[in-house]
């Protein structure tokens, strides 16, 4: 199942809420068994200590006021012996309800039958004292101090076994806190971390596919319309995605509709205006009889635009072929020297006619394997274009060097220049960065484009340096393969 970017953040924020929440839940389940603990301490065995100490004391009045009536039989001391009998009955009962250990309780089960004889002892002896007459008191007051030594041991046990229980509860408390800070401090440092990865999880997850999409437009910008983003999840991406393919369907569409346009219309346009020139020409050379020299005139600029009409079909088919991928190589090996002194003598008429000198450096090249007429052609608009923006009485240089990568090759010219942020778009179609309403110089903007496709066929590289008011170099690599 493919969770959508608001389900997956949702989730991720759940698991660190639950996280927070079993950190907290565990922090106030210890508070409250703190809580229990120190209770029991002040309600139980701190109520222990003080009726223990409540029984010892009426324990001590009991032995006092029956010593004391067994010497000097005197009713008041009976009646406040039976008083102080009463009480310690009273506190055994408190106290039994306060412990629950089983210890506790068979302690208290002890000193109360012990008690219990030794009231029995005491009203036997009392009974005895009525009578006047004589009896053991010796063994009475031994057996009687017997069972109060117990008592008193079983006293003594009974507030040692609370204070041991209290000092229990205090050592619970203080492992339990140390228990519960280590645990809290795991959770939240569990919870930090998981929440880290959460974010970041997350957040790959949407950027990712951004990354990928954002490349694809990039490409698209470039011309590249091929439909190949593939994002899976999450869904809004992978909507995104198609949304961009079925984009890019639709634009190579409209490009192949636009080439098909331009291939149909150069076709359609080169055959009658080969005609118009040839016509034109074989009036200029007076076949259709005598002609003034203001016809000549009007003749030879026909024949000049339509010279400049056939280049331009003939560039835009050239363009449609090379996108269309029906461009066709014949590639041999040769010296490239030749083909640039080839392309130099080609422009000689109109590098005279402007006066742009045209000057050569080239070192001996390797042979290198290019189909000769793309690479002409490649050269003569180079050449052209360098000549064509050079002002009056400017210089155009050839520069030819073997280098690493293979032959380079460089036009470099004192023209115009070419503003830095037209650099990068100029070798794209129909790109005139020079060019104003008011230039007079004219051209198509496809000569670069196919210089570029043609390079890149040929497995190099083309650019272009320059800086405005200091001339512009166009330069090309190509491969020894
Ligand atoms: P065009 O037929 O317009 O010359 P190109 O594709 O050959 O078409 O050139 C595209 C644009 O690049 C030109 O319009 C011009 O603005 C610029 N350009 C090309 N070469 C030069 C150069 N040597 N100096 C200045 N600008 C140039």
């Amino acid at each position: 199942m493919k969770l959508t970017i608001f389900s997956r953040l949702v989730l991720g924020y759940l698991i660190i809420f639950i996280l927070v929440v079993a950190a907290n839940v565990y922090v106030i389940y210890q508070l409250r068994q703190f809580n229990t603990w120190t209770q029991s301490i002040l309600s139980v065995d701190n109520r222990v200590l003080d009726i223990h100490k409540k029984l010892t004391d009426t324990l001590l009045s009991q032995i006092e006021y029956e010593k004391k009536y067994i010497i000097m039989n005197d009713q008041a001391l009976l009646k406040n012996f039976l008083k102080s009998r009463d009480e310690f009955a009273v506190h055994l009962g408190t106290i039994h309800s306060l412990v629950d250990s089983d210890e506790d309780v068979h302690i208290l089960q002890r000193i109360t039958q012990l008690h219990n004889e030794y009231l029995s002892l005491f009203s036997e002896e009392a009974s005895l004292l009525k009578t006047n007459e004589q009896y053991p008191h010796v063994r009475f007051k031994e057996e009687k101090e017997k069972i109060l030594d117990e008592i008193t041991v079983m006293l003594r046990q009974l507030k040692d076994n609370t204070q041991l229980h209290t000092y229990e509860k205090i050592r619970n408390i203080a492992e339990s806190g140390e228990k519960s800070r280590d645990l809290a401090m795991v959770i939240i440092a569990t919870s930090l971390v998981f929440g880290v990865a959460i974010s970041i999880v997350i957040t790959q997850n949407i950027t990712k596919p951004l990354l990928i999409v954002k490349s694809k437009i990039r490409k698209i910008a470039k011309g590249d319309f091929e439909k190949n983003v593939q994002v899976s999840s999450p869904p809004e991406m992978k909507e995104l995605a198609e949304a961009l393919n079925s984009m890019c369907d639709r634009l190579k569409e409209v490009d192949k509709m636009k080439s098909d346009f331009f291939s149909l219309m150069s076709h359609e346009l080169r055959t009658p205006l080969t005609s118009i020139k040839e016509g034109t020409n074989l009036l200029c050379e007076q076949f259709g009889g005598e002609i003034s020299v203001k016809q000549e005139r009007i003749l030879s600029i026909i024949a000049e635009e339509s010279n400049r009409l056939i280049e331009l079909v003939n560039s835009l088919l050239d363009i449609s072929k090379i996108e269309a991928g029906m461009m066709m190589y014949h590639f041999t090996y040769v010296d490239l020297v030749p083909l640039i002194q080839n392309a130099i003598t080609g422009m000689l008429p109109l590098s005279a006619s402007k006066n742009v000198s045209i000057k050569k450096n080239m070192c001996q090249l390797p042979h290198i394997k290019v189909d000769t007429e793309k690479i002409l052609q490649v050269l003569r608009n180079l050449i052209g274009n360098a000549v064509k923006f050079t002002p009056d009485g400017g210089l155009v240089t050839v520069l030819a060097e073997p280098v690493e990568a293979g032959v380079k090759v460089s036009v470099i010219d004192t023209g115009p220049g070419i503003d830095s942020k037209y650099l990068a778009t100029i070798f794209d179609k129909f790109s005139q960065a020079t060019l104003t309403k008011s230039n007079k110089l004219k051209g198509s903007g496809v000569g670069l484009a196919i210089v570029k496709h043609i390079i890149k066929d040929h497995g190099g590289t083309v650019w272009a340096e320059s800086e405005v008011g200091h001339g512009s170099t166009f330069t090309f690599v190509l491969p020894v393969s």
